[in-house]
Order: structure tokens, then sequence, then C-alpha cells
């Protein structure tokens, strides 16, 4: 904020020439500075700072807008030559600023709020830090999803969208490409993580983990020197209990045939470590409907009674 320079010249020659009576106007053609001064809000630091200071010394009033045409200031700082600088308005400003006050433009400007609120101080937001701790488990947006691979598709769109918004090229595939799917399942198993083991260093729950490239945290099996697959030598930690990974055991359940618990354990370790595998993916089997239909057994009931009339001895013939 140039303003601040100006504050401190107009400070520093007011006070070596002891011209302190007289009457002093600021100019500025920065509107988005010029709202920060005239509003009283909380700024982040950067701007508060500045704005305090040029607020000790100045009154709000004697602030005012300046188009960058007339703004004579502004010519060092787009830069010109020295004979040109000689020849410029800079040393006499703008013609009309000769005239008295009341003949000075009065320019109607509109803030941009976007760009002014950008710099209100973070975290003053009551209301949304009310609802994140009263419903802490209500913000968690995968419980929404009951589908792994649901789920992974939003996350990969949303990833699209967001890389749409911020590039210049626009990837318009009506399909996501193997690549955005696998990284929008890395995010979601980093999420995971993230949530489950905050603070993890080299172990977690007594297993040996190490982070890949990705940030994503592997077990050090006591495989790892034998040539297999990368995934199967490093497989991806994952907990017990959370919603992502009930909806990961229930795809695989699915997918191979509503396999049983301990192909499943099988199936599922050639990929991810989850902790207390048996005893979770027994939870999540039990509760498929289809699975609980053809494993009931039959209703047994007890032999009754049978009527008098087929226990009686035949009648005898003669
Ligand atoms: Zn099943």
């Amino acid at each position: 904020m140039a303003c601040v320079l100006g504050v401190r010249l107009s400070n520093y020659l007011t006070e070596t020439l002891s011209l302190s009576d007289i009457p002093k106007y600021f100019w500025t053609d920065s509107t988005t500075a010029l709202f920060w001064i005239k509003r009283n809000d909380q700024w982040g630091t950067f701007v508060g700072n500045r704005v305090r200071e040029i607020c000790s010394v100045t009154k709000v009033n004697q602030w005012s807008y300046v188009p960058g045409q007339s703004n004579p200031a502004d010519l060092p700082s787009r830069g010109c030559s020295p004979l040109q600088f000689s020849k410029l308005a800079w040393w006499e400003g703008p013609v009309w600023l000769k005239g008295p006050p009341n003949s000075w433009p009065k320019l109607e400007i509109k803030p941009d709020e976007a760009l002014i609120s950008s710099e209100r101080r973070k975290g003053t937001n009551l209301s949304v830090q009310i609802n994140l701790n009263a419903y802490p488990n209500e913000s968690k947006w995968y419980k929404r999803f009951s589908q792994f691979t649901k789920l992974v598709r939003f996350l990969g769109w949303v990833k699209r969208f967001i890389r749409n918004c911020q590039n210049l090229f626009v990837n318009k595939e009506p399909f996501l490409s193997t690549d955005e799917l696998q990284e929008s399942k890395n995010t979601l198993f980093s999420l995971v993580q993230g949530e489950s083991f905050p603070e993890s260093g080299n172990s977690v729950n007594g297993i040996l983990v190490e982070r890949d490239q990705r940030g994503l945290l592997r077990v050090k099996t006591k495989i790892i020197e034998r040539d297999d697959d990368y995934a199967f030598r490093y497989p991806i930690l994952l907990p017990s209990k959370h919603h992502v990974v009930d909806c990961l055991i229930r795809e695989y359940h699915l997918k191979h045939s509503h396999a049983g618990i301990q192909t499943l354990l099988a199936i599922i370790r050639e990929e991810f470590w989850i902790i207390a595998a048996r005893r979770t993916i027994r939870s999540v089997v039990k509760k498929c409907v289809r699975c609980k239909r053809f494993t009931a057994k039959p209703p047994t009931t007890f032999p009754i009674q049978l009527p008098l009339d087929r226990i009686r001895d035949a009648a005898t013939f003669e």
C-alpha cells in the first residue's frame, strides 16, 4: 500500500516544516485501498497494520479517489525516462488541484467487494465455527455414499472441476481417465489416514509404516525383499473403523460374488492392510442382506403327535 508512504511523507514534512495547522488532503487511485481505510473492519495482519498506521495519523474524510490518469504519483512506478519525467506533470500534479477544493472532482466509485473482503481477518465467522462444533459428524461428506466406486467417481469429478477452473486447458472428456480415478482413490485414502492416524511416525499401533511419494502410509511388511508387486509388499494402511473402509470391503464382497471372509482377506491384502482385518471384514459381511438370506438355516419343528384316526389299529377281517 503506497498510501502508507504518502502518510509517512506528509507526517515528516509537517513536523520538519512545523506545518501542523494546515489542511491536508490525501488521494489514492486504488479504490480497494480507499475502502480498506474508510471501513472500520477487522483486516488481515498486513493490511490491518497499515490501515491502523494511516488512521492514527489521518482522518477518514481526508481521503479521496483520484483516477489513475490524473495521478502523477503513478509515473515513477509505471516507469519513464528522466527526460520525459522532467517534462511531465509530476512536479505540479493535475490541473484541477490548483482550483478551490469545492471544484475538485467528486467521483462515485464502486468498490470491488470480493477484493476488499478477501483481506478480512480469517476465523471471525462465528456461525461457521458453531456449526462445525455442533455437528462434527454431519460434516463428513463421504457418509452420503454407500458405494466405494461412486465415492471415487464423485471425488474424481470434483477434482477435475477444480483443475478446469484453475488451468487454461479445460478437460471436457466425457469419462474419467484411469489416472484421474487413481488420483481420486489416493486422495480418499490419504483423507482416511489423516483422520484415523493424525500423528503417525514410523509406526502405527505397533505396525511399521513409511510414507510413499504421494504421502500415503504404507506398511513395511516382512516380505519387502520378495520379488512381487509394490502394493503387495507395501500395502496401504487403513483403519478398522471408518465409513470409507466399510464401503471398500463391501465393494470387494459384491465384486467377487459375495465372497466369504477368508477369500476377502486374501484379495484385500493384495493392496491394503486393514487393522484387525478379519474382524472388520466379518462385521461388514454380516450386514450383507443377500448373504444372510442364502446362509439362513431352514426352519425346523419338533414332530407332533398324529391324530387318533391315523394310529388306530385296522379292523380285522373275518
Ligand atoms: Zn453378500
